[in-house]
C-alpha cells in the first residue's frame, strides 16, 4: 500500500517537473540575461510626507527577455538565489546605483543628500567575497557610503540570526545604511532586532494598503512606529497607493514614504527629472 501510495505522489507530481523545469530554463536564460543586457533598474522614490521632497529611490530589476517577454523580479529573483546568479546580478545592481548616485551628483550638486536603496539576498550577504566586493565598487566609483542604503527582508534575517548580526556589522563598518525590508512579516524579536546594527525598518506593503479603512493594519503600523522610535531607528511606508494612507501615516508621525500614490519605479532619465525638478524647491 505504501509502494502503491509513492506511485500515486509520483504521478502527482508531473506538474512539479514541469515547474522544476521552467525553472531550470529562466535560470539559463538568465546567465546569458546580464551579458546581454536584459536586465534593467528602474527607480522609484521615497518621499516625505509632510513636503513631498524626494529623498531618494529604491532600485528594483527588470528583466525582458525576447522568448519570455517581461519576467516579474518576484518569479526569476527566487531561480537567481537557488542557482547563485544573484550573487554577480546583485553586485552589478550595486555598481550601477553607485555609477547612477555619481552622475545625478554631477548633474544635480544641490541634490547631494539623495540616497540610492539596493536589494540584498541573504546568499549574497552570505558570500564570502561580499564585503570584499562592495568595499571594491565603493571605492572604483568613489560613492560616499553613506548614500547608499542596503535592503535585506526581515524574513531572510530571521533565518540565519547570528550570522546576520555578523555580517551586517561589517557592511555597518563600511559606513553603509542598512534596512529591514517587509517589516512586520517576519517575526523578529524585541532582542534580536535590538543587535541588529540597522537604521531603518521598511514597513510592509501588506499594512500600509487600506490603512486609513483597517484598524488591524493602523493597530500594527502604530506598534512598528512606537518600535522603531524605541529602537531610534527611521521608518519608510511602503506601498502607498491611495491619499488616505498617505494622510493616516502623517497623523502617526511615518514621514517618509513609497508607493504609487507618489509614482511607480520608472526609468533613469524620469528619475533625473524629478531630481531634476526637485532642485528648484
Ligand atoms: P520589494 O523590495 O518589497 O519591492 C517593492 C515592490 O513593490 C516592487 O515590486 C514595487 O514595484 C512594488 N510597489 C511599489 N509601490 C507599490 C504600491 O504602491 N503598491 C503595490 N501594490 N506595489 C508597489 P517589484 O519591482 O515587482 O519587486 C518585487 C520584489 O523583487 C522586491 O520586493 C524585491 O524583493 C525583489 N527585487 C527586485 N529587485 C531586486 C534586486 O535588485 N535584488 C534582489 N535581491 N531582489 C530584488
Ligand atoms: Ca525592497
Ligand atoms: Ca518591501
Ligand atoms: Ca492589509
Amino acid at each position: 500500500a505504501k509502494e502503491r501510495g509513492r506511485n500515486r505522489a509520483e504521478i502527482f507530481d508531473a506538474s512539479l517537473l514541469f515547474n522544476t523545469t521552467k525553472r531550470a530554463q529562466m535560470d539559463v536564460a538568465l546567465r546569458f540575461a546580464l551579458e546581454r543586457n536584459e536586465l534593467k533598474l528602474v527607480y522609484q522614490p521615497k518621499v516625505s510626507i509632510i513636503n513631498g521632497a524626494v529623498k531618494g529611490f529604491e532600485l528594483l530589476l527588470r528583466w525582458n527577455n525576447p522568448q519570455y517577454g517581461a519576467i516579474s523580479p518576484t518569479e526569476f529573483i527566487p531561480v537567481a538565489e537557488s542557482s547563485g546568479l544573484v550573487v554577480p546580478i546583485g553586485l552589478w545592481v550595486l555598481e550601477e546605483a553607485c555609477k547612477q548616485l555619481c552622475a545625478w551628483q554631477a548633474d544635480y550638486p544641490e541634490m547631494k543628500h539623495i540616497t540610492l536603496a539596493v536589494n540584498v539576498s541573504m546568499r549574497q550577504l552570505l558570500q564570502s567575497s561580499f564585503l570584499d566586493d562592495v568595499t571594491g565598487i565603493l571605492e572604483r566609483t568613489g560613492v560616499s557610503p553613506g548614500l547608499i542604503e542596503l535592503e535585506l527582508t526581515e524574513t531572510s534575517a530571521m533565518a540565519n540570526p547570528m550570522q546576520t548580526i555578523e555580517n551586517l556589522s561589517r557592511l555597518k563598518k563600511l559606513g553603509l545604511r542598512l534596512a529591514l525590508d517587509d517589516f512586520g512579516t517576519g517575526y523578529s524579536s524585541l532582542a534580536y532586532l535590538q543587535k541588529l546594527p540597522i537604521d531603518v525598518l521598511k514597513i510592509d506593503k501588506a499594512f500600509v494598503q487600506g490603512l486609513d479603512k483597517n484598524p488591524g493594519d493602523a493597530e500594527i503600523v502604530r506598534l512598528i512606529l512606537a518600535l522603531a522610535q524605541t529602537l531610534n531607528l527611521d521608518t519608510v511606508a511602503e506601498g502607498v497607493e491611495t491619499r488616505g494612507d498617505m494622510m493616516k501615516l502623517k497623523k502617526m508621525g511615518c514621514y517618509l514614504a513609497q508607493g504609487f500614490a507618489f509614482s511607480p519605479p520608472v526609468n533613469a532619465d524620469m528619475a533625473g527629472e524629478m531630481l531634476r525638478d526637485a532642485q528648484h524647491y
